[in-house]
């Protein structure tokens, strides 16, 4: 067990602060501004500084190097908007960025530059005398800033975060043909094409909600699934956050149903369909190496409600 001192004076105790905190057994000062279950962002226990906030995860790793591509895409956007916010509510307009693999667990540091730091030339390699400084000068006027400053961030932070819906797709593939689905009249996407899939429900896994799914949605089982990636899509109000599973292997035929359709149904014929959802995107010829061969990807898709692209990240992993 370790021991430290808090900045409101109250003793903690933990094994690994950074678990501890991901785990929601220590709760830092103000709450979480941001926790979506593998990062979150809050301020230091220890560290009395005006919107001086940690970005956490929750794997006891020490190293960037211990995480796979899509964590890192993860990690990267989040910190963006971090700043982003520090910067838009002006709590300060420059920050400096720490991660030692030192420390046992991997955080990073975002620290506001303020301008009471300028006696230390606003300079990292000051980072010990900033935070005795600030110790010694930490007021109850300077903790309600401090505070405020969190309030502040958690709004934005709010603001800025959509709802994110898990969900799955399954990519039942063979011979340049994939089975696809048309959703039917009362369907918002109506006369649109997708790939079979959708939420995961409560107790049960990625790969067992794409079995299910596309069991309800063609008729057809399947078998063989194989994890192939994360395909994120955003729209203007929502985010999908999508496990991808491939297979060619399948007991049926595609039927119809009330809600949809399905077919096999050739990857250039469908790609030229009119109405066509982005998760369909994977299977251009520029993206469709992530999904067929041996390697994972990455994927994001920012589109509006009419399905045009607005920005795409694709990323091929190793692991
Ligand atoms: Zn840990």
């Amino acid at each position: 067990m370790n021991k430290v001192i808090d900045i409101f004076g109250n003793e903690i105790t933990f094994d690994c602060m950074g678990c501890d905190i991901a785990n929601h057994k220590l709760i830092p000062p103000g709450g979480y501004v941001y926790d979506d279950g593998f990062i979150n962002v809050s301020a230091d226990p220890e560290i009395p500084i005006e919107g001086f906030m940690v970005l956490g995860i929750n794997k006891h790793i020490k190293s960037i190097n211990e995480l796979n591509s899509m964590e890192r895409n993860k990690i990267m956007d989040i910190l963006n908007k971090t700043i982003e916010i520090i910067k838009k509510t002006s709590i300060s307009n420059e920050v400096m960025l720490i991660q030692e693999e030192k420390a046992k667990h991997f955080h990073i540091w975002i620290v506001p530059i303020h301008k009471w730091m300028e006696k230390f030339q606003n300079n990292v390699r000051n980072i010990k005398e900033i935070i005795d400084y600030a110790k010694q000068n930490f007021t109850k006027q300077k903790e309600l800033e401090l505070l405020k400053a969190i309030e502040t961030i958690k709004r934005e932070f709010n603001k800025n975060v959509k709802e994110i819906r898990k969900a799955v797709r399954c990519y039942l593939v063979k011979d340049d043909k994939v089975v696809s689905i048309k959703y039917n009249a009362h369907n918002k996407k109506a006369e649109y094409y997708d790939i079979p899939g959708g939420k995961i429900e409560k107790n049960e896994t990625p790969k067992q909600a794409a079995i299910r799914e596309m069991k309800e949605e063609t008729g057809l089982t399947v078998s063989n699934l194989k994890y192939k990636g994360n395909m994120i899509i955003e729209y203007p109000d929502r985010i999908y956050d999508f496990d991808v599973f491939l297979t060619n292997e399948c007991n049926g035929k595609p039927q119809n149903f009330s809600e949809n359709t399905s077919e096999w149904i050739d990857i250039p014929t469908l790609l030229s369909k009119e109405k066509i959802l982005s998760s369909l995107m994977i299977l251009n010829n520029f993206y469709i190496k992530g999904l067929l061969e041996d390697n994972n990807f990455y994927m994001y898709i920012k589109v509006d409600e009419n399905e045009n692209i607005l920005d795409v990240t694709y990323n091929l992993g190793k692991n």
